[in-house]
Formats: C-alpha cells, sequence, structure tokens
C-alpha cells in the first residue's frame, strides 16, 4: 500500500525512471540478492517502503518473523544503498516506534525514553533500528538518509485480511459484511477505547515526497494529521459511510494495545506540509476501493 501510494505520487511529479522489484523477484532478508540488484541496477534515490506489517493481532502472534525480516530488509538496504553512493534515502517506520507511556502528542525526541507497548515490541525494535541505521551512516559518512513515521495507515490497496490486517481496513471489511448479511452486530476487537490516529497513504506520499525535495539532510519525522479519535468512534464513523445501523459489540478478549499513539506533527509542519484528507473523505474513498477489487475477485 506504502510504495504503491509512493510510486503513484511521484509519478505524478513527472518521476518515470522507477526500478522496482516484486517480493518474488527480490528477496529483500537475502544480504546477497539485494546486494547484487544494487551493483546492477545503481538507483540514485531509495524510498524504502518494504517491510512486513500488519494489525494487532499478527503483530502479537508472528513476533519472530516480524522482528527477523525488518531487520533484515533495512540492514540489506540501507548498508547496500551507503556502499552504492546512493544519493538520497528515506526509510519508512511507524509511530508505534515510541515508547508506549510517553506524554502526547509524540515528539520526535521521545524515541528511547521509556519501554514499548508489548503487543508489537518485535516490530517496534526493528523499526527503531532503521532509524538508527540511517542516523548511523549520515554521522559518519554523511549519507543523506532520512527516516519517516506515520501513524496508522489506510487508503487503495490495503490488506483486508481479518487475522493480519489493521483497525481501519478490518472494521470496513466486516461492516460492509454485516451490511450485506444482514447481520444485527458489529463485532469490534477490546474496549473501543484506545486512541489512534489514522493517515490517508497518499498524504503520506505527498509528505514523502516533501521531504526528499527539500533541503533537508538526515533526521526523524513524524507525518500524521494530528489528530485521534477512539476506536468506538472510528466504528461508528466507519458504519456512517457504509450505511450499516446495526449494534456494534466488543470483543474484549482482543487486545487493545496501547492507549494512544497521536503525533506531534510539528517538524514537518515547519517545512511547509499538512495533510489535506480528512477521515471521512479517506475512508469514503478506501470503501470504494474496497467494493471495486471485490468486483474483480
Ligand atoms: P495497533 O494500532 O498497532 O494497535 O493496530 P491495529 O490497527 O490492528 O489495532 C488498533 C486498535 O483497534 C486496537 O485497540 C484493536 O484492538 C482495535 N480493533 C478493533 N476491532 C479491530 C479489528 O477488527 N481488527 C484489528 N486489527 N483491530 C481492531
Amino acid at each position: 500500500m506504502a510504495g504503491s501510494a509512493i510510486q503513484r505520487r511521484l509519478r505524478a511529479a513527472g518521476f518515470s525512471n522507477f526500478v522496482t522489484r516484486s517480493h518474488a523477484e527480490l528477496d529483500l532478508t537475502d544480504q546477497a540478492a539485494v546486494e547484487a540488484f544494487f551493483e546492477a541496477e545503481k538507483p540514485e534515490i531509495v524510498y524504502l517502503a518494504a517491510g512486513k506489517v500488519g494489525g494487532i493481532k499478527a503483530n502479537n502472534n508472528f513476533r519472530a518473523e516480524f522482528i527477523y525480516q525488518n531487520l533484515m530488509i533495512e540492514a540489506n538496504v540501507i548498508h547496500s544503498a551507503w556502499q552504492h553512493g546512493v544519493q538520497r534515502l528515506l526509510f519508512l517506520g511507524s509511530s508505534c516506534i515510541y515508547p508506549r507511556d510517553c506524554a502526547q502528542p509524540i515528539h520526535e525526541d521521545y524515541l528511547l525514553t521509556g519501554p514499548l507497548e508489548q503487543t508489537n515490541e518485535p516490530y517496534a525494535v526493528a523499526k527503531i533500528l532503521g532509524v538508527k541505521l540511517c542516523e548511523s551512516y549520515h554521522r559518519q559518512y554523511g549519507a543523506r538518509f532520512i527516516s519517516v513515521m506515520p501513524s496508522n495507515l489506510y487508503g487503495p490497496n490495503d490488506s483486508y485480511d481479518l487475522d493480519n490486517c489493521h483497525v481501519l481496513p478490518a472494521l470496513i471489511r466486516k461492516t460492509h459484511e454485516a451490511k450485506v448479511n444482514g447481520a444485527p452486530e458489529l463485532v469490534v476487537w477490546g474496549s473501543g477505547k484506545p486512541r489512534r490516529e489514522f493517515l490517508f497513504v497518499e498524504d503520506m506520499a505527498d509528505a514523502c515526497l516533501h521531504l526528499m525535495e527539500s533541503e533537508i539532510d538526515s533526521g526523524l519525522y513524524n507525518v500524521g494529521m494530528g489528530s485521534d479519535l477512539p476506536i468506538k468512534e472510528l466504528a461508528e464513523l466507519i458504519m456512517d459511510v457504509v450505511g450499516y445501523n446495526g449494534q456494534i459489540v466488543y470483543d474484549e478478549s482482543q487486545p487493545d494495545g496501547t492507549p494512544r499513539k497521536v503525533l506531534n506533527i510539528d517538524r514537518l509542519k515547519s517545512l511547509g506540509w499538512a495533510a489535506k484528507t480528512q477521515l471521512r473523505e479517506g475512508i469514503a474513498i478506501t470503501y470504494k476501493d474496497f467494493l471495486s477489487r471485490r468486483d474483480q475477485d
């Protein structure tokens, strides 16, 4: 989802000479294969959006895969990018890198100031490693590698696999199916009380290009809306967009995760960037994409 949005945004800005590989063509956890790719293609600019991602259940259950695959991908790509003189690299992480109980909204400087949320700690540790790789290659060698930490992303091309996906696509699918089946209830995991900040993936891609075209050489940048809402209100908003008016029931056997993670986006704002897509509008576009992809299946 993130990589294809970045590519669409770059294409719209006039870029055309893309070098991409599907997962089947290039296994980024394979150091020799990554090295051969950089040697053959010699890319000038790198957007590292690849990684193993998933929602709260997948992160909690597949802890080994989340830490291993993400740290291998980052170490291989960032090291090869440096070895092959890549001019600029953008590493995409996640707002879960910050301490679970830190002050809100979360400033970039809160990184590594406290313990992490347990449900996604392996993924978060791997993403912190990516931030530190970019920082280290910059400080020692002057590499122009920057890190971008978005809040919970959603939009076209998301995954709707209920065991592995994030809350927003999960609730779009569950609400749509409840409507179509005439079900009286919509099951929402946890208590509905945790608050989350959602960012439309096209806005994230716009922020990435904005940063890559700025004079910035290095550092960590939060990207988000700067506002959040409880999962209960997200469910109500999705029900409204989908046109379903059953009852919400909470499955408290599922974890809540971190209570809140809204980002402080002043650093990116000071560079003249702000998100354009409000949550309701973004959900409506995403629901349309969900419906059109279902029709193709
Ligand atoms: P997180 O932001 O890393 O916790 O990841 P998620 O997007 O998977 O979950 C966010 C919150 O939404 C958690 O409190 C979940 O318990 C809650 N949630 C409610 N219903 C669902 C659902 O159907 N799927 C998912 N993934 N989360 C849900």
